[in-house]
């Protein structure tokens, strides 16, 4: 019986098993996780399920039984340490398998702190997982200071969750604003200033030079010689693509696994999807962070082994949810030169910030306006531009720039 085994049982990990048995595969498949819980939702961890509105057994994207009856192997609590790509095995520490196909579907992993400057202290919390957010979670109360270091999305979230719990927080971000790596200014002007407003700390151009405390961390000190007292600490510096394995196998890593547009890594017989790999978009290579990619892109991938041969075109978007504000972004801002924004309000809308390249649009970041979300997402997905002056007019219909 054909054996495919699938690395990673996370959001790309329980798509791949799913949409192998949807077509058709009838042979032994295999999920293999090192986490102790069946494949959960991770946009959650930092919103509805930190702030206490979401309960632990909606996170789970299937109940055990959905596996039974699918006749999906999982191994939950059992890390893959090597991989043979001529042998085709994998090893575990319960021993090893042989497979017809692997595909690594192994995430991403946060940066740590360096624990020369305290990141290995207790208190500092990385969010990843729902051992992180479990661990966090006691330590958000409302007599405490936060300090988060990491002005990207999940430092955002992280803060808008802890000040809603009352807590006192200071965000620490090195670049000179928050948000530098993934939008453009106006973005995060606007929510450094709802941020501010809420009463968020935010300390920008300015770098942690070290953590102090003895058996828990007590205290913060930055490069310029400020100090001051936290009671924990959320690190929220990016994420790096788990490819250990398959750099140990030998497989051709470039910014993540590389595959090409099926998903097929270097070596034959191995695949891979979602966050841990990169792969070709519009002449040259991205690596994604979102659920949808993970999400299309294993689809995409499950297809292709069982012998489909379809190219996956990533039609790039995603979320963020902070206060009262969802922000909602369709396409990828690189290589932008201009970004035009548009106050929605007089048609009813909200904010939309424009990217465009020349005459192209390439991206757009809506914050409560899901109106301009989908119009953005159309537009780029069929390769189309709005006239800048109609987007920048926030009296023109929304429906017009189609
Ligand atoms: P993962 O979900 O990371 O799953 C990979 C799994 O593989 C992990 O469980 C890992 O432990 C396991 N693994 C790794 N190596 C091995 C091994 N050797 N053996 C066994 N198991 C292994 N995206 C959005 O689009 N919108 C959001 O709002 C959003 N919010 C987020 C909030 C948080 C707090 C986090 C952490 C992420 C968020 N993301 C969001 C990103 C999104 O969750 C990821 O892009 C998505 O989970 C990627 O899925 P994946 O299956 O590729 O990786």
């Amino acid at each position: 019986m054909q054996h495919i085994a699938v690395i990673g049982a996370g959001q790309a990990g329980a798509t791949l098993v799913e949409t192998l048995r949807k077509q058709g595969f009838d042979g032994r498949l295999t999920l293999w996780g090192d986490e102790a819980e069946l494949p959960y939702q991770r946009p959650p961890l930092s919103k509805a399920y930190l702030l206490g509105e979401m309960t632990r057994d909606r996170l789970h994207l299937r109940p055990a039984s959905f596996y039974d009856d699918q006749r999906v192997e999982v191994h939950t609590g059992t890390r893959i340490t090597a991989l043979d790509p001529v042998a085709m095995t994998l090893t575990h520490t319960g021993g090893t398998e042989t497979c017809d196909t692997i595909i690594l579907a192994t995430g991403s992993t946060p940066r740590r702190l360096p624990a020369d400057i305290g990141g290995d202290l207790p208190g500092v919390f990385a969010v990843r997982t729902l051992a992180d957010i479990d661990a966090l979670e006691p330590h958000i109360r409302a007599d405490g200071h936060l300090l988060i270091v990491g002005g990207g999305y999940i430092g955002l979230e992280a803060a808008a969750v802890a000040r809603k719990r009352g807590m006192r927080v200071t965000l620490l971000e090195a670049a000179q604003r928050i948000l530098s790596r993934v939008s453009c200014q106006d973005t995060a002007l606007w929510f450094a200033y709802r941020h501010r407003a809420e009463g968020v700390e935010i300390i920008e151009d300015a770098a942690l030079a070290r953590l102090t405390g003895s058996d828990h961390v007590s205290g913060a000190v930055l490069s310029d010689g400020t100090s001051f007292k936290v009671d924990a600490v959320v690190c929220g510096i990016g994420v790096a693509p788990n490819v250990d394995l398959a750099k140990a196998a030998k497989l051709e890593v470039n910014d993540g696994i590389a595959v090409d547009d099926r998903g097929r890594t270097s070596a034959p017989g191995i695949w891979a999807a979602g966050d841990c790999c990169s792969f070709p978009w519009r002449g040259r290579r991205i690596r994604l962070e979102s659920v949808p990619n993970a999400i299309d892109q294993a689809e995409v991938v499950a297809r292709n082994v069982l012998g489909a041969d379809e190219a996956y075109v990533a039609k790039p978007w995603f979320w963020s949810d902070q206060y009262d504000v969802k922000l909602q972004i369709a396409g990828l801002n690189t290589g932008f030169d201009h970004v035009i924004v548009r106050d929605g309000t007089p048609t009813g809308g909200g904010r939309s910030h424009w990217y465009f390249k020349g005459d192209t649009l390439l991206a757009v970041d809506a914050m409560n306006d899901p109106r301009a979300y989908m119009v953005g997402k159309r537009l780029i997905e069929s390769g189309r531009s709005p006239d800048a002056g109609a987007v920048a007019d926030g009296s023109t219909p929304i429906k017009d720039l189609m």
